[in-house]
């Protein structure tokens, strides 16, 4: 055995993670196989071992040696060996996308057991050695890229310079607190401005705080709850240290499905203000007759990050923001919250040695927009647009990828100039 692999560890969080709801899950698979069609990992590889049911195998085995009902007829004991096989299909093969439980007669939510089950693996000590990094990085420097309180304000100072956007910046009290990925600052600069410009032109008091301002949870990925807790905590000490009444965040699709979904749980409390998705809060001002934009001709299709719509509940948002402003929209087929994955949710864009397997799976999104004839596919995560930034450049594919926000800002009529300074 592995004398770095801490087995007793692993064992312990696999049990304690199959307490309540997930032990009736683990039950309640009849072994049918029709999960393996709706996971885009096997059907861009075809192999076996990437149908959802077969990467619980670990957690199955130590909930069966120990809490199966029939568990004194002697059920095998999960090994060193069985940690180290099955790693990366935990990590690098699931995208926690929950596609396969849309499929699932039994509804078994898959991707919330990888990630209990993940929880295990960084017990043991185990885990991809990028997504840990960036996952400690996050804890130790407040952002996964590195991005320190003073980086994010010469960041922030630098795109309000170069794009002319007022940034209200650690504003003392606010209504809005707004949030970003660090993916955003450093790789797509354009959309902080664009979420800048939506927000100033929607007349809201809002401020970026240097207290609290990276969205994405990367302990939540690598399995560290302990780490997802303190980043989430410092989002929402930021927030109500303004008096914020909404946390809006970023084009980001796991950001969201955190904050939104987990972060009262994570922190045994109510959040006191409302969380909004970028885009939410963008069909909010068109509801209230407070976005006026420019149709856009082009033929555009839109990719359904899967924690916004699927696993969020945001798939109306988008269409109803297109509706009438892209005017020549088409979907893809399957769609909203049938969508194919990007194939890099869920961590698996900072794993490097995924990087094959993300390509393989883009081609079944890159099929899906030919198929459309669209020459652009937008996106409403940062993190989607990434993976398909870089596996569009393998492919040497010819259609755009761009962003929902930077659609929007771009598109907006405007009343009044800005004057390019971020503000106090
Ligand atoms: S959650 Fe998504 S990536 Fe994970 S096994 Fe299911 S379909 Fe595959
Ligand atoms: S579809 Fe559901 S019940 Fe069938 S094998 Fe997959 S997880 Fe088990």
């Amino acid at each position: 055995m592995d004398a770095t692999i801490n087995l007793d560890a692993a064992v312990r969080t696999f049990l304690a993670n199959t307490e309540e709801h997930l032990s009736s899950y683990l039950e309640a698979c009849v072994h049918c196989g029709q999960c393996a069609d709706a996971c885009h990992f096997y059907q861009a590889s075809g192999d076996p071992r990437h149908t959802p049911a077969y990467k619980l195998f670990p957690i199955v085995k130590a909930y069966r040696r120990q809490k199966w009902p029939l568990s004194w007829l002697g059920a095998p004991k999960v090994t060193a060996a069985d940690l180290q096989e099955w790693e990366e299909l935990l990590f690098d093969t699931c995208t926690m996308c929950g596609r396969c439980t849309i499929i699932c007669p039994m509804g078994i939510d898959i991707a919330t057991i990888v990630s209990g089950a993940r929880q295990a693996f960084a017990a043991a000590g185990l885990g991809p050695a990028d997504l840990v990094a960036a996952a400690e990085n996050a804890r130790d420097h407040g952002s996964p890229l590195g991005v320190t309180p003073e980086k994010f304000k010469d960041r922030i100072e630098w795109i309000a310079d170069e794009h002319e956007v007022d940034i209200p910046l650690d504003k003392a009290k606010a209504d809005i607190l707004l949030t970003i990925s660090s993916i955003e600052l450093m790789k797509y600069p354009d959309s902080v401005a664009a979420m800048a410009k939506l927000l100033n032109h929607a007349g809201v008091s809002w401020t970026f705080s240097t207290k609290g301002y990276e969205a994405t949870n990367f302990g939540y990925f690598a399995g560290r709850p302990e780490i997802a807790k303190a980043a989430t905590k410092r989002l929402v000490d930021a927030a109500e240290a303004i008096g914020a009444k909404t946390m809006v965040i970023p084009e980001c699709g796991h950001a969201y499905g955190v904050m939104r979904w987990s972060a009262a749980n994570m922190l045994g409390r109510k959040l006191p203000f409302q969380v909004l998705h970028i885009s939410e809060f963008m069909a909010q001002l068109k509801r209230e007759g407070r976005l006026k934009l420019k149709p856009v001709a082009e033929p555009i299709t839109y990719h359904d990050p899967c924690q916004i719509s699927r696993r969020g509940g945001c798939t109306k948002e988008a269409r109803y923001l297109l509706d009438g402003f892209a005017t020549d929209f088409r979907e893809m087929t399957p769609t909203a919250d049938q969508n194919w994955c990007c194939g890099g949710g869920g961590g698996v864009q900072a794993i490097a040695r995924a990087a094959e397997l993300r390509y393989k799976v883009f081609k079944i999104k890159m099929d899906q927009v030919e198929a459309t004839g669209a020459s652009t596919m937008i996106s409403s995560c940062s993190n989607c647009r990434l993976t398909m930034d870089e596996s569009k450049a393998h492919w040497k594919w010819d259609k755009g990828i761009g962003s929902l926000v930077e659609l929007v800002a771009d598109n907006l009529i405007e009343d009044a100039p800005a004057t390019g300074k971020p503000t106090a």
